[in-house]
């Protein structure tokens, strides 16, 4: 099987760079957005473009290439392979994480994410999905809304940073499992006190592990066993993050769900993405086919460019967001 990391077609990316860009004022932006809004049920999509302003690294700058050229992820069956291969994968994740943690729990939602809640809270949009795994979509709409109203009312299609899980089912809080990381690396957890201490900044991933230094060594760090798999008589350190790793496929029922979201809904609006991720640019499809007009809101190139039925903006969405809501609610 061939893994890659998703990207845009080639093809795009030089047609895009031919196409005029089709930049719009501010105002006349807020006012497309919120006619479009105001006549009904609207799915929302969004990606790692809203969370730019609180800090999160997008992985795709604003010509729709990597900006890091020689990010290379671990991919899932590196993961989780049952070997002495297998675990050193995991020291080397599962140290970069716990590094890179520190900074993710930092993050706080940007006034894109405060405005998307305000209008799903006033009832102006419908249930978001978010390819987003960071959870600032949700650290928002809990200000205003109880867990499970958010939980019901987002959808994360790649899973989320604040879980982990085993490969036999069982599921903990990131920061339950963050504190066993730390039990079990003590000169790690100084090391990590120490940044915390000084307020210095590890420069991080989007999926927050961390980029370390070439001559670090992993092989002495430590990855906690499963304790419910303990308690069930089997040890097991294959664990790894609730979120959907390059090489892995999503869950049956979050894509499920993620149909019916967008079959549901009167209309799309997707914003902050580039849609490179084929589980995100399906849903575009799915409404395309439908017949349900769509919004793109986004700088620079994206999978949707030149597909016939997408109405594009390209404005930043801190620029337009606060206003939108002004204008709807
Ligand atoms: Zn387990």
């Amino acid at each position: 099987m061939r893994l890659s990391v998703p990207n845009i077609p080639p093809s795009i990316l030089s047609k895009s760079a031919l196409r005029k860009t089709q930049g719009v004022s501010s105002a006349e932006a807020v006012q497309r957005i919120a006619s479009f809004l105001s006549l009904g049920h609207t799915a929302v999509l969004t990606g790692a473009g809203v969370s730019v302003d609180s800090g999160v690294k997008a992985y795709r700058g604003k010509d729709g290439r990597y900006m890091n050229p020689d990010y290379k992820p671990i991919f899932y069956q590196e993961l989780i392979e049952d070997s002495p291969r297998g675990y050193s994968f995991r020291q080397r994740y599962w140290l970069r994480s716990y590094i890179g943690f520190l900074p993710v729990r930092r993050t706080i939602p940007n006034p894109t994410h405060h405005a998307l809640a305000a209008l799903q809270h006033a009832g102006v949009v419908g249930p978001l999905i978010t390819q987003n795994v960071d959870g600032l979509h949700h650290a928002a709409l809990r200000r205003i809304l109880s867990e499970p109203e958010v939980d019901q009312r987002i959808l994360e299609l790649h899973g989320s940073i604040f879980k982990v899980n085993c490969q036999h089912g069982h599921v903990y809080p990131r920061t339950v499992f963050q504190a066993w990381l730390g039990e079990a690396n003590p000169h790690w957890r100084t090391f990590l006190a120490e940044l915390e201490r000084t307020g210095a900044q590890p420069k991080t991933n989007p999926d927050g592990d961390v980029v370390l230094d070439e001559s670090v060594s992993y092989d002495d760090f430590v990855v906690p066993h499963c304790p419910s798999c303990e308690g069930e008589g089997r040890r097991n350190s294959i664990i790894k993050p609730d979120f959907v790793f390059f090489g892995e496929t999503i869950r049956q029922d979050v894509k499920d769900r993620s149909y019916s979201i967008v079959e549901g809904a009167n209309r799309l609006f997707v914003i902050g993405t580039t849609l490179a991720t084929y589980s995100a640019f399906r849903l575009l499809k799915r409404a395309l086919e439908l017949r349900k007009p769509v919004l793109y809101l986004n700088v620079g190139p994206t999978r949707a460019d030149g597909l016939p039925g997408v109405d594009k903006l390209e404005i930043p969405t801190s620029a337009v967001m606060a206003d939108v809501v002004h204008a709807v609610v």
